[in-house]
């Protein structure tokens, strides 16, 4: 039994709402639900909040959406307060930013750290979930939020030897937060996904040596990143509502304009020129402002891989990792594009080389060092930059058992069934924003859409006395058929790799949401219309 907190939760729970994961998403859902009077707990794992931006503390960790694009919306006050130093801030700041605003919002006295959850039961007597943790912490709750984040639970490939390495190792998600010197030290990387490319180049001017290992190269673009000037941040203080408003209109969640030109209306001139333009514009722009047939027709996304590869040859100095650098299994988008800084030009420097595991796989991890089929490397330090077990990895390694004892974890063995992203049939009272089939743009964005129909929805049920909420089959179904409907018209689907997750041993589903805000907004305003019609009881 544990108090929730002073609040007190209906009788025969301990608290209204428990909330897991004290990412960007747990804490607006506590700010939401504890505003509106719930008794609220939020357990969280880690030692302290921010989730993503708690865990990935490694040099070069930062956005890929604008600060002020990815920041709460909430409250006017705040956005006012803070100041973003960059455009694409990184992870020390974000970090910094959510903590201020869980001691802004009074929130810190409603969170429970180092709290890991083991299991989470759904009781149908008594309507409630109980939910215990690693050490022994229970609560019974009349609703449970999941906000464990997507790309929580880091992954490691399956070679063998990992343990026995015997110098320093850490993956990019497990970052500590102790200092971690490079210096006299050769350092391997190993992946080249968003993570591997940032930590690379940060580190590779203090490191003895860098050695990158590369699985499958990836279709990276310059961040363009920079300082806030005075005159953007006036900008931005003025701007609040408009905004917020265009935010909330656009289908990605960002502030990019999208073209209205398909590629070939353009005479090769004019795409040259744009192109150039997209390559100068800031982070994700290149998929969302880019030509708009980018991500539906493979020659005009051809390309725009014809304009990138002269790009990186332009770049890298060496014709062979050049060759390396180039995907040739994909195109731009297919696997979700990184945004870099100084990646390209790194590999000009004497002391980084490039490994391709397509031509020499890893073969083991020694005592010191890596070997692949062409010879081992000597290593002081291995930087695991390989990922996460996307989209589901935190939820089915939560113990949640449904009506019936039903194990989300068994039910979606063969892939997630999400309404909204955001709720399950056969878990009732369960919701998961941020969850698989939620988002396919700038994350809070989506995620907030789903905590403020989680919060309407919460409220509707205490206004009309019902307690038990559950997804009807057909809505369920109907969202199920818009994914598969609309993933495949976009080139997503060509590899699916990131989108579906590349998690071993697991069934490889498409987990994003191809329909963007718009269906959210749509399947959203249909509930509500109905008055959330078969949803209570
Ligand atoms: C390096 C990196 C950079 C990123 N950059 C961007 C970006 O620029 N733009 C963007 O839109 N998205 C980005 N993302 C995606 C990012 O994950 C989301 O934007 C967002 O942070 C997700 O927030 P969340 O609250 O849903 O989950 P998270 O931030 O992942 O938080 C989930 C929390 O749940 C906790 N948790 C999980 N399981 C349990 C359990 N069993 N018990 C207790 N606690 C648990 C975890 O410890 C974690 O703290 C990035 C991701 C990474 C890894």
């Amino acid at each position: 039994m544990a108090p929730a907190d002073e609040r007190s939760a209906r009788p025969g729970a301990d608290a209204d709402v428990v909330i897991v994961g004290a990412g960007i998403l747990g804490i607006y859902q506590l700010y939401a639900a504890s505003r509106a009077g719930y008794s609220v707990r939020l357990l969280e794992q880690g030692g302290g909040v921010g989730g993503t931006w708690y865990w990935n503390r490694y040099p070069g960790c930062r956005f890929d959406s604008e600060s002020y694009t990815y920041g709460y919306l909430f409250s006017e006050e705040l956005w006012q307060e803070w100041d973003w130093s960059e455009e694409f801030a990184g992870q020390p700041e974000t970090e910094r930013y959510l903590n201020y605003v869980v001691d802004r919002f009074g929130l810190r006295r409603h969170i429970r750290l180092g709290s890991r959850v083991t299991s989470a039961a759904w009781d149908e007597n008594s309507a409630t979930w109980r939910t215990r943790t690693a050490d022994g912490f229970e609560a019974r709750s009349q609703y449970l939020v999941s906000a464990t984040g997507v790309l929580s639970v880091p992954q490691f490939p399956e070679v063998p030897g990992r343990e026995d390495f015997a110098g320093e190792s850490y993956h990019t998600g497990r970052w500590p937060s102790g200092a971690v010197s490079f210096r006299g030290k050769r350092v391997a990387v190993v992946g080249t996904g968003s993570s591997g490319v940032q930590v690379a180049p940060a580190i590779a001017g203090e490191a003895e040596s860098l050695t990158v290992y590369q699985r499958t190269p990836t279709w990276a673009t310059p961040l363009n990143n920079h300082p806030i000037s005075e005159e953007e941040r006036a900008w931005l203080k003025a701007s609040f509502r408009s905004i917020r408003a265009e935010l909330e209109a656009s289908v990605t969640g960002f502030l990019h304009k999208p073209a209205t030109r398909d590629t070939f209306d353009d005479t090769a001139e004019e795409r040259r020129a744009f192109y150039e333009e997209i390559w100068s514009s800031p982070g994700f722009s290149k998929l969302t402002a880019n030509y708009k047939d980018l991500t539906t027709s493979p020659a005009a996304n051809a390309e725009w891989c014809a304009f990138l590869e002269e790009k990186i040859r332009g770049l890298v100095t060496d014709p062979a990792t050049a060759d390396r650098l180039i995907p040739a299994d994909h195109l731009y988008g297919g696997l979700r594009p990184p945004f870099v800084t100084g990646w390209y030009e790194m590999f000009s420097r004497p002391n980084v080389s490039l490994v391709s595991l397509k031509e020499t796989p890893m073969v083991k991890v020694t005592e010191t060092g890596i070997e692949t089929s062409d010879g081992t490397r000597e290593f002081d330090m291995i930087i695991w930059a390989t990922g996460f077990d996307f989209g589901t990895g935190a939820m089915r390694r939560m113990g949640i058992t449904g009506a019936g004892g039903l194990p989300l974890a068994a039910h979606w063995a063969d892939g997630p069934q999400t309404y909204l992203g955001l709720m399950a049939r056969g878990f009732p009272n369960l919701f998961f924003p941020g969850g698989p089939h939620g988002a396919s743009g700038n994350n809070p964005r989506y995620g907030a859409l789903q905590v403020d129909f989680t919060q309407n929805l919460i409220d509707y049920a205490r206004e009309h006395g019902f307690r038990r909420i559950e997804v009807p089959a057909d809505e369920e179904e109907a969202w199920m058929a818009m994914i598969e409907k609309l993933r495949k018209y976009s080139s997503f689907q060509e590899r699916g790799q990131y989108y579906g997750g590349n998690t071993p041993g697991k069934a490889r589903r498409f987990l994003l949401n191809p329909g963007g805000r718009p269906k959210l907004d749509q399947f959203m305003a249909r509930a509500i219309d109905r008055g959330y019609q078969g949803f209570l009881r």
